[in-house]
């Protein structure tokens, strides 16, 4: 966040959030190859081939279309339907910023966490989300495996709440767009967990749990980001730290069939 808030005094919010992104993915890499936490997890050929189509897919392509519908359509929606109170009534925005922004991570991540909760215990959402599941691996890039349909989801659902009470853009941007870096640090193969931060925030064991092979004990931290819901709703699992093995039993050596995958779940058939 310290770099994002850094450049945005010299260029639009939007180049920023991507040469912060540019930084991240370089300086994480890096630091996957030199300082792996499980080796098995290491980079072959092919995951460079294939995160990089599936990151330019959801990231590049996907993503901003999900915000500009949520905030070019979803948004005005509401307000013809509400009125303009929706919009400026209920967000405290005289309030201090150290009071928003954890009003903010919160309300950013209420959605999303019922969101993905559905996403695994509803069969046919399941048949769309697995996808995310598939890699038997965990890389940061992995974080961008998914179904384009799971991100559409995603992204309105996480700016949709905070704007329509009336939190200011800028604020709401900054929040998802850092929420969205902890989501892609703690699926790094890197030796970075912290005992206190991580039972507010997920780190990489608590991921590591949620995307445990044996699903049926995987549905545990639903929060990407922000564990408060799950400790609330009593979702969170305190990881042990023992390596676990991830994925989903049909598994994904060849990459190559994400694809045919995403094809397959479009006829939402097993
Ligand atoms: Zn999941
Ligand atoms: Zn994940």
């Amino acid at each position: 966040m310290t770099i994002f808030l850094f450049l945005q005094d010299y260029v639009s919010p939007g180049q920023s959030a991507l040469a912060a992104f540019a930084v991240f993915a370089i300086v994480v890499t890096i630091a996957e190859h030199k300082w792996p936490y499980r080796d098995r997890f290491q980079y072959k050929k092919q995951d460079y081939i294939w995160d990089s189509i599936i990151l330019f897919i959801n990231r590049v392509v996907i993503a901003p279309v999900a915000l500009a519908v949520s905030t070019g359509f979803v948004i005005p929606q509401l307000s013809l339907v509400f009125g303009d109170r929706l919009l400026t009534g209920f967000w405290p925005t005289e309030a201090s910023l150290w009071l928003q922004y954890p009003l903010l991570i919160a309300v950013v991540t209420f959605i999303p966490y019922w969101i993905h909760r559905a996403l695994h215990e509803i069969d046919f959402l399941w048949r769309i989300h697995h996808l995310h599941h598939l890699p038997s691996k965990l890389t940061w890039a992995k974080a961008t495996w998914g179904h384009p349909f799971d991100f559409l989801l995603i992204y309105p659902a996480m700016t949709v709440v905070p704007l329509a009470l009336g939190a200011p853009t800028d604020i709401v941007q900054n929040t998802a767009f850092s929420l969205s870096l902890i989501t892609l640090l703690n699926h790094a193969n890197i030796p970075a967990q912290s005992t206190m931060i991580n039972l507010i925030f997920a780190g990489f064991h608590e991921h590591e749990c949620h995307h445990r092979l044996d699903i049926s004990s995987g549905n545990k931290n639903y929060g990407t980001s922000f564990l408060g819901w799950d400790h609330l709703f009593g979702t969170f699992e305190k990881p042990s730290g023992e390596p676990v093995a991830v994925g989903v039993p049909e598994g994904l050596e060849d990459q190559s069939r994400f694809f045919p995958k995403i094809m397959k779940s479009l006829k939402l058939q097993k």
